[in-house]
């Protein structure tokens, strides 16, 4: 187990000997705990439309210079066919707090899903009330991922406004992992890294964090300035001053620190699920992915949306993968597993942290 001190020390670490020994641990672990298949989660971001406005997202509502779009059931559907083809175990539902997708419509979605194809069902569809929650467990979805994005209130409170009118769902989002925890979902979460105004023991308590939710999955990835988001000229980015204790300065949102989050993530819950994100992909194609799934990473993720929609689901600038289409990413993904001496995972790949809570909870 790792302690406030561990954490904020290797966080903080510069030497470059000293951080081997945290990715060998962090490797170590892995290969242990989770073994050596990383497994295939197919990604179909199913709409862009968000009635949300979170600083940091090029989707928010107020972003008006982005056009929007939405995939009809037949075209999500011909994207479910494509992951089983691919051999994919799961597909990840993702989209902006899109009011049209309505408890009825992803049920049934969910539903034809899971007559469809053995495949696990993961949703990521924001902030939903309990109730539709409830509805789409019912019908089969089997993971939730909900980033928490950040542990310090006052910051998320800051970059993550409530929903239009209250709403329902004005809750925090440790609430509401709670909820899904309850309906039996295997439970995702994670934060985005350099926020502006993020300081190490911030980043120290989202790690402690991820333990004390024991979170099933886990994705963490650098925070990348959109230009069309209030975030991206947030004047708080400013280094602590001189003399101020180290642990209240500035995280930088770069390819170091999401490393180390990875690693100190395994580290910190050892049979999560953790993916090697498209953010980290986006600061260096060339090798993000594979540096990631040797620290500490067991996951990716290869984006099934049609080549038409991806340029819209712009999260931030540049996003990696955005001008492939399903087949060079699938082709792509799988060289990059092997070209690491690790193996393609077969079957739904789902998380042995939720198998191992199942075990001890049937006793
Ligand atoms: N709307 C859903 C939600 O908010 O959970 C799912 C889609 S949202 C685009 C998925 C994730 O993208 C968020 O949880 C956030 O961590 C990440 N994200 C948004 N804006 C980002 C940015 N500028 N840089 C890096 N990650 C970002
Ligand atoms: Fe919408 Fe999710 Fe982006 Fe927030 S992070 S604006 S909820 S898509």
């Amino acid at each position: 187990m790792l302690d406030r001190r561990d954490i904020l020390g290797w966080l903080t670490e510069g030497r470059e000997c000293r951080l081997e020994e945290l990715w060998a641990r962090a490797d170590a672990v892995r290969r242990e705990r989770v073994g050596e298949a990383v497994h295939l989660r197919g990604l179909i971001e199913i709409s862009n439309h968000c009635r949300r406005q979170c600083g940091y997202c090029g989707l928010r509502a107020g972003n008006r210079q982005l056009p929007r779009y939405r995939m009809s059931d037949q075209e999500i559907l011909d994207c479910v066919r494509q992951a089983e083809a691919f051999g994919y175990g799961t597909v990840v539902l993702q989209a902006g707090e899109d009011e049209a997708l309505t408890q009825e419509r992803v049920g049934d979605l969910v539903r034809r899903i899971k007559a469809d194809a053995p495949l696990a069902v993961t949703l990521s569809l924001g902030e939903r009330t309990p109730e539709e929650l409830a509805c789409w467990r019912r019908a089969g979805a089997d993971r939730y991922l909900l980033r928490f994005e950040t542990s310090n209130r006052e910051l998320y409170e800051r970059i993550h406004p409530p929903p239009p009118g209250g709403g329902g769902t004005a809750v925090h989002r440790f609430e509401l992992l709670r909820v899904l925890r309850e309906l039996g979902y295997e439970v995702g979460s994670g934060v985005m890294i350099g926020i502006p105004g993020q300081t190490w023991a911030d980043l120290t308590e989202d790690i402690l964090a991820f333990e004390r939710l024991d979170l099933d999955m886990i994705g963490v990835g650098p925070y990348i300035a959109h230009p069309a988001t209030p975030l991206a000229s947030d004047a708080t980015v400013a280094p602590a001053p001189a003399g101020e204790a180290l642990e209240s300065s500035q995280v930088p949102a770069d390819e170091l620190t999401t490393y180390k989050v990875i690693a100190l993530a395994r580290l910190a819950c050892p049979r999560a699920n953790i993916p090697s994100t498209t953010a980290l992909a986006t600061l260096n194609l060339a090798q993000g992915r594979e540096t990631g799934l040797c620290r500490g990473a067991n996951v990716v993720m290869p984006n099934l949306t049609p080549a038409r929609y991806r340029e819209m689901y712009e999260i931030y600038p540049a996003k990696a993968c955005v001008r492939e289409t399903s087949d060079d990413c699938h082709r792509c993904m799988s060289g990059r597993i092997r070209s690491i001496g690790r193996v393609v995972g077969a079957g739904r790949g789902d998380s042995p942290n939720r198998l191992a809570r199942q075990e001890s909870d049937s006793r």
